[in-house]
């Protein structure tokens, strides 16, 4: 199937249903009537695939989760209201008490939390290791393991896994592995055909792109993914809204052009701040000197350190940004900063972290949509401030 028609048409085939209307409609419906006892009963017996209540079902997210299926070559897909959502529902259809978790030594913060915290309080141990070296994740399993949680690579320093001889070591003991593939997206990276069993992803980033929804997506299996809806997914009910779902349809539309857009300017970008005085090193997957590059296509998203000696001159960059936005999150519109120093105290001094520690001078960039120009004179009056 090619991309165009899993973005333009797939899942929205009959028209004739809606009397063709273009755009699909919002079925802005909790609950759908039966005619009979016997449909109804149908219904019960396939929450997932008929319509019988929003929470389980409704066509208009339904037409979203056959073009993600689609997009990450999976067999099916379920959607929720964030990403934390997807992802802590695919680790818990993976667990019960007395297993053990092996996940990446720096995912996402949320799902540190949901290993480390909750995970644990329900009786599932966990290690956390530097996946970067396939051996050190051999050496961490137990034989109490059920799950292998990836993420290739993370959001602020970028480490990436070898999915494909991770996801060999865990189908040789029977333990299932979820790849969190936020940042590389679907179109640039594809963690299913390397083995891995789910994938997850933060659709409130590249995959809406417009930073208006909040949404997540997890894929895999026919089988692992009715496990983790009859399972999980009906009991937590992290359900996406139908209105959330058309928006990211019409957000998904432009995936590929806006990426294009976005890795073009963004080299630009890189190109700038790699000469600049003030910039001590840039992280950034693509970067041709980077050893663990392997993503397929590049993306906006990167982070450099700033050479100063306290967090102030940090400060005095970011406030004197005007088209980079200062903020948390990325992968949308327009062009966001993230300073690492917004968790520090103030005036803290730079480089007394400790090692494996992100450093506190780092600032993330996620660039958007506008002109290349544009962005790289505002850094540039912007590092003139350090
Ligand atoms: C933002 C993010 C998440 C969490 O997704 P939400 O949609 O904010 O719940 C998970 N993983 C990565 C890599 C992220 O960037």
């Amino acid at each position: 199937m090619d991309l165009s028609y899993i973005l333009n048409h797939l899942g929205e085939e009959d028209r004739a249903a809606h009397r063709g209307a273009v755009s699909p409609p919002i079925y802005q419906t909790a609950i759908f009537a039966f005619e009979t006892v016997a449909a109804m009963r149908a219904g019960f017996g396939d929450e997932l695939d008929r319509t019988v209540y929003t929470r389980g079902n409704n066509p208009t997210v339904e037409i979203l989760r056959k073009k993600l299926a689609a997009l990450e070559g999976a067999e099916d897909a379920l959607l929720f209201g964030s990403g934390a959502a997807a992802i802590a529902a695919g680790a818990i259809a993976c667990v019960a008490a007395g297993d053990h978790v092996v996940c990446v030594q720096k995912p996402y913060s949320w799902t540190r939390a949901l290993v480390r915290d909750h995970l644990a309080r329900f009786g599932v141990s966990h290690t956390f290791v530097d996946a970067s070296d396939v051996a050190d994740v051999e050496a961490a399993l137990t034989p109490a393991t059920r799950l292998i949680v990836l993420e290739s690579p993370n959001t602020m320093t970028y480490e990436a896994q070898d999915l494909a001889a991770i996801a060999a070591l865990a189908r040789a003991r029977g333990i299932r592995t979820l790849c969190d593939n936020s940042y590389a997206t679907p179109l640039n990276q594809s963690p299913l055909a390397l083995g891995i069993d789910l994938v997850a992803h933060s659709a409130t980033k590249y995959l809406n792109g417009h930073c208006d929804v909040m949404a997540g997506v997890l894929c895999g299996s026919k089988d692992l993914i009715r496990e983790t809806f009859r399972g999980p997914y009906m009991t937590l009910g992290a359900m996406l809204s139908p209105h959330d779902a058309w928006l990211m349809i019409r957000g998904l539309r432009t995936l590929p052009l806006r990426l294009r857009q976005i890795a073009a300017t963004t080299a630009r970008v890189i190109e700038f701040l790699s000469a600049h005085p003030k910039i001590e090193r840039i992280w950034y997957p693509q970067a041709a000197n980077d050893p663990q590059a392997q993503l397929r296509g590049a993306n906006g998203l990167f982070s450099c350190t700033i050479r100063c000696e306290s967090t102030s001159a940090i400060e005095r960059f970011c406030e004197a940004l005007r088209r980079f936005l200062m903020t948390v999150s990325w992968g949308g519109y327009e062009s966001l900063v993230f300073p690492v120093a917004t968790v520090y105290p103030p005036d803290t001094r730079t480089g007394f972290e400790r090692a494996g520690q992100v450093p506190v001078n780092l600032v993330r960039l996620s660039i958007g949509l506008e002109e290349a120009d544009v962005l790289i004179a505002d850094l540039a009056q912007a590092l003139d401030r350090v």
